[in-house]
């Protein structure tokens, strides 16, 4: 069974919980409540007549029984909990398909799938050491904003040291409080992700890592150009994630030390055309000053883990 079949599994079983509970508190106000239990005992009287044609008094014990329940001072979403989800209605499925919510749960409980620091945006932001930086949080900010339908791709080149990794990161925590589900890898991650998937089937208990990268809301790839190119790896799957969630018009933030001309020559037309593609994506260079005023970076290093 795998991760989101198990996620449907777990929702099915909070809805079902939850029902039971709500039964659970109506028995025992019948068991209490002399007057709620004749009328619920004169509803479902009524309900069986209605099922065979009659319906006269049917409309008027389902009156009693509401103004019962409420005078035993039950309210309607104790003993009919309202679905955590409105899209599937808590089965986990939308027209065959896994709803967001599944998708979601599987996403943000697998701690594996933010493998880049946590960064308050807001802090970062306002603590921006210069003003080239300051600029791109509030461009940044922009990108937020615009979730889930503007244009989904926002590109950082620049060199190293000079905060990109940070800034990608700090969107996608802005982004997951707002309700979004995340991943964020980095491009070495990001090929052990792609060959693990490509070679999965010598791994009996292979956990998938490559799906939710197509799946989550909002990915962010962080230092592309520095992994190793991999025959029938790197490049192949690279362009499966960027053109899937370029078609779905899915936000990814891209953090790379090539120039535009670097990115061509490295990945490709196709990769290259849709990751700046004008029309879904926003490209923003940070260069030149450091983010860390007055500490010379040798590498860059500790921007990540
Ligand atoms: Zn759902």
């Amino acid at each position: 069974m795998n991760a989101y079949d198990r996620a449907v599994n777990e929702i099915k079983n909070l809805r079902r919980e939850a029902e039971d509970r709500g039964r659970l508190i109506f028995k025992a106000a019948l068991d209490r409540d002399a007057k709620l239990a004749a009328a619920y005992r004169a509803y479902i009287e009524q309900m069986h007549l209605f099922a065979r044609g009659q319906k006269n008094e049917f409309k008027k014990a389902e009156a009693a029984l509401k103004k019962a329940i409420a005078d035993a001072g039950l309210k309607r979403e104790q003993l009919d909990p309202p679905h955590a989800c409105k899209l599937c209605r808590d089965t986990g499925k939308v027209g065959g398909a896994y709803c967001s919510c599944v998708i979601s749960r599987v996403i943000n409980s697998d701690r594996h799938n933010l493998t880049l620091p946590s960064y308050d945006f807001d802090k970062c932001k306002s603590t921006a050491p210069s003003d080239k930086l300051k600029k791109r949080y509030e461009e940044a900010e922009a990108y937020i904003n615009s979730y889930p339908d503007g244009k989904p791709f926002f590109v950082l080149s620049g060199t190293a040291g000079t905060g990109k990794t940070v800034l990608a990161s700090a969107i996608a925590s802005k982004l997951m409080a707002r309700g979004a589900s995340a991943v964020t890898v980095t491009a070495a991650g990001f090929v052990r992700r792609a060959l693990d998937y490509h070679t999965q089937f010598s791994i009996p208990d292979y956990t998938d890592r490559f799906t939710p990268m197509l799946d989550c809301d909002v990915l962010v790839i962080d230092d592309l150009g520095t992994e190793s190119v991999l025959k029938n790896v790197t490049n192949e799957y690279l362009y499966i994630v960027i053109n899937e969630r370029w078609q779905a018009g899915k936000y990814t933030v891209i953090t790379t030390n090539l120039t535009a001309s670097g990115l061509l020559g490295r990945y490709g037309e196709s990769i290259f055309s849709r990751m700046c593609d004008k029309s879904k994506a926003i490209s923003k260079k940070l260069d030149g000053d450091n983010a860390r005023l007055g500490i010379k970076t040798k590498t860059d290093k500790t921007d990540k883990t």
